[in-house]
């Protein structure tokens, strides 16, 4: 029975012994294949053409901030559905899966961490959580975010990955533009800082309102941003955008923000502004003065701070 063999053969051909999944990746931006662990060595940007890929907030975290040093806040705000929002999917549904997919409760991540020696509130959109959408958790984890910067005095960092305001809960999402830009202004009396970093794409509702609240704006190089896409834009002015319209760098050149910041440089450009705005570094006490009971001597951390280029070109 050659013939039914040959038949099983093309039916059920041999799984190929290949390249394990998820040793290589490839560049959207040059196409080439890149080792994996040399590209996660490399901060995920590509090492032949600098494109910075997008990263989780998991990832992103974890870049920016000590080890061990972060505390998250509000981990378990979920959403509930307050319009009974359905379109091909129901939203709790589609909550559900992204949840599975993250292994977040919502699209952003926020918290108190430590950048070098200071301790900063921070916050990390994750675009994979349903495009990284602001609804009423995540304007809520935003705010409580900006009054614990307010009311602890920390400086206050958010990056931001988004494509705007969540449609599923329709006016309850465009609301937490207002909410959180008043959060805001309660925030600037405290002449702390607060710096904005926009990463690939911060677009919609997240770009019109915190996102460029900022009193430092900080971008990736290619990152896209804007508040409506660019099809959209044409339409309605009946012009040719420029080319690169939309694109970080494109936005510096316009005066929209202040740094086009390389992601390898981020940090010690954090640690820069921190200094600038003379943030007192964070202190810890020594084991000993600590098993002393002796809080009132404690040791400054060591400083981390290494020199680097600060506008990242
Ligand atoms: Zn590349």
């Amino acid at each position: 029975m050659a013939w039914k063999r040959s038949v099983e053969y093309i039916l059920k051909p041999k799984k190929r012994k290949g390249i394990p999944e998820g040793l290589w990746s490839k560049c959207p931006a040059c196409s080439r294949i890149l080792y994996t662990e040399q590209l996660l060595k490399n901060l995920k940007v590509c090492p032949k053409c600098d494109y910075h890929f997008r990263l989780s907030a998991k990832e992103r975290l974890a870049q920016l901030l000590e080890e061990d040093t972060f505390e998250e806040m509000d981990a378990n705000l979920e959403s509930v559905d307050p319009l009974k929002f359905e379109d091909s999917q129901k939203y709790p549904q589609r909550v559900r899966e992204a949840q599975e997919k993250t292994g977040l409760k919502e699209a952003v991540v926020t918290g108190e961490g430590k950048i070098g020696e200071y301790k900063a509130a921070v916050g990390f959109f994750d675009f994979p959580f349903l495009g990284g959408s602001m609804a009423s958790v995540v304007g809520e984890k935003i705010c409580r975010l900006i009054e614990k910067a307010t009311e602890k005095e920390l400086p206050l960092v958010i990056v931001s990955a988004s494509g705007g305001a969540r449609m599923q809960e329709g006016i309850l999402s465009l609301m937490q533009m207002a909410k959180t830009s008043a959060a805001l202004s309660f925030y600037s009396k405290k002449a702390l800082p607060y710096i904005s970093i926009l990463t690939d794409p911060t677009t919609g509702g997240v770009s019109a309102s915190f996102a460029f609240l900022a009193d430092i704006i900080i971008a990736e190089p290619g990152a896209l941003i804007g508040f409506a896409g660019p099809r959209v834009i044409e339409q309605t002015v009946r012009q040719k955008l420029p080319e690169k319209f939309q694109k970080a760098e494109f936005l510096l050149e316009h005066g929209m923000m202040d740094m086009v910041i390389h992601r390898k440089n981020l940090k010690i450009t954090l640690l820069k502004i921190f200094k600038l705005f003379k943030i007192k570094p964070a202190v810890s006490v020594t084991k000993d003065e600590a098993e002393r009971g002796n809080s009132s001597s404690v040791i400054m951390d060591k400083t981390t701070s290494k020199s680097g280029n600060a506008n990242g070109k």
